[in-house]
């Protein structure tokens, strides 16, 4: 994890005689939060990554955990109990709903081609047109000369 930037977390607190205390991350907002240091995460991921923190980073440790009165045990392996599996079918689509949005976001992102690449494409010298082998020729015989230069 990023070092947190402590000192923009807090702020003084009038009620506490000016001492500092904790900010309150909603009204510090995702870009402030993130200035902090902090990543997005999932309510799930941040669950698993206290549970982690407690058992001094050992996912071995998380899952032999006997605190069973914490109210993080039941959630300490990173997915959510509570919820009902998904089905095969509901998977199926949401496979294929991921497919069909990754195919849309890579067409969206398709790096525009380098200066370089287009070059390589191009011909070294004009080309004739309509038949003509120079501009001279080309405008002898009459043929727009625009794509030559
Ligand atoms: S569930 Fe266990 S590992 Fe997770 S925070 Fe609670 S005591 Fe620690």
């Amino acid at each position: 994890m990023t070092k947190i930037n402590r000192r923009s977390c807090l702020e003084p607190c009038a009620t506490e005689g000016g001492n500092l205390v904790g900010r309150d991350p909603r009204k510090m907002g995702s870009s402030g939060l993130m200035a902090a240091g902090f990543e997005p995460m999932t309510p799930m991921e941040v669950i698993r990554a206290k549970c982690l923190d407690c058992c001094a980073g050992s996912a071995q440790e998380v899952r032999y955990c006997v605190a069973v009165d914490c109210p993080l045990w039941p959630l300490r392996m990173g997915s959510n109990p509570w919820r009902a599996p998904v089905s095969e079918e509901r998977k199926g689509a949401l496979r294929a709903n991921g497919a069909k949005g990754l195919a849309a976001l890579a067409k969206a992102h398709r790096a525009p081609e380098s200066d370089a690449a287009t070059a390589s494409r191009l011909p070294d010298s004009p080309q004739p047109v309509n038949g003509a082998k120079t501009a001279a020729t080309a405008q002898a015989v009459g043929a727009p000369i625009h794509s030559m230069e």
